[in-house]
């Protein structure tokens, strides 16, 4: 009961004080007008105002506040004292619709120290974590987005921009497995490693490619994102095409004769884009493989396949359980070749960049 006193009485003076704000807002004192920040600030955290609640308060003032349009679209950082640009690092998780700004020497005083102000109508979440050289911002947003940075003077302003509005064609790359998912492992070698390989010399040549093409991959490195999360970035991007690059084995995992290469597409897409995909990848592994085909298969039974709302494609190159194909599937030729097999595929299904 006291508390609820307490958070009351904190939550009036919070509101008095930005009432006082927005008196202050109208006088040029940028000093008092600081001053007046950081109490606050103070007062709002002390009633359990998270950060993205100040930003939200924040936004309102800004929105009845016509003095700064640029801040009613954009995020605005502060850069401590002694801190330069170059100490500070971005990172944008497309996966996790995540980016994290990691600012040397601060902590959480940094919030009512040097308040973020500006748009916080793509954020759904933002929090701090202190590590042993810094903080580390992470800003959850409700989409995909690419990031437009600049800087100016001390402040770092961000927009978000939709990548619909930059990129003619998405695509998302999808490598499958990861972290402590193997996939099939055989004679030392597991299904996630040769996965990301064939996905790296893909992204060698869409980042060769002068193509207007916006290409997500759902990892690069060792990772396991959940699959919900995959097809989520691919259905929040509206990607026109998305490729899972898997290899196949055996139902016992036992090694056998069995070989080749099959390809699984979503057999409820009604407008048959997905087979369409999915024939097309086929095609050009099997031209620059020469593997024996195994064919299309319906995959609806898994979840991505079943989930995307794009046409969908995921490949399964060859059997790690067969001894010819994984000797293959190693080398970085056949993962080349492989790469440039879908890597056709895909331009020919958007139409692009037939020579
Ligand atoms: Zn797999």
């Amino acid at each position: 009961m006291e508390r609820k006193v307490l958070r009351t009485v904190t939550a009036m003076m919070a509101a008095l004080t930005i009432a006082v704000c927005f008196v202050l807002l109208n006088y040029p004192d940028l000093h008092v007008y600081a001053l007046q920040k950081n109490v606050e600030y103070s007062a709002k955290r002390t009633a359990g105002y998270s950060v993205l609640d100040l930003m939200r308060d924040e936004t309102e003032i800004l929105k009845g506040n016509a003095q700064d349009e640029r801040l009613q679209k954009q995020l605005r950082l502060e850069l401590p004292e002694g801190v330069a640009y170059d100490d500070v690092e971005i990172q944008n998780h497309y996966i996790y619709q995540t980016i994290t700004i990691r600012i040397p020497h601060i902590d959480e005083s940094y919030f009512y120290d040097y308040p973020m102000i500006g748009s916080c109508d793509h954020i759904t979440d933002i929090t701090f974590e202190t590590g042993k050289d810094g903080g580390v911002i992470s800003i959850v947003t409700d989409n995909v987005y690419e990031l437009d940075e600049a800087w100016e003077n001390e402040y770092l302003y961000i927009d978000f921009k939709n990548p619909r509005d930059l990129y003619d064609k998405i695509i998302v790359v999808d490598a499958g497995h990861g972290g402590n998912a193997p996939g099939a492992t055989k004679q030392g070698v597991s299904e996630k490693d040769i996965d990301l390989a064939i996905v790296k010399r893909l992204k060698h040549l869409l980042d060769e490619s002068d193509q207007h093409i916006g290409v997500y991959y759902t990892r690069l490195d060792d990772t396991n994102p959940a699959l919900e999360g995959r097809v989520a970035m691919a259905n929040n991007l509206s990607a026109d095409l998305f490729l899972s690059v898997h290899n196949n084995s055996t139902a016992s995992g036992r090694m056998s004769s069995i070989n080749g290469t099959e390809v699984m597409y979503r057999a409820s897409d009604t407008s048959g884009k997905s087979k369409e995909f999915a024939q097309v990848c086929l095609d050009h592994l099997l031209q620059r493989l020469g593997s024996q085909s195994k064919g299309l298969v319906a995959g609806d039974d898994i979840y991505i396949v079943r989930t995307a709302e794009m046409p969908v494609a995921l490949v399964e190159v060859g059997f790690m359980t067969n001894q010819e194909e994984l000797e293959k599937l190693k080398s970085s030729e056949y993962q080349s070749a492989c790469a440039q097999a879908l890597y056709d595929a895909m331009m020919q299904m958007l139409e692009v960049g037939n020579e």
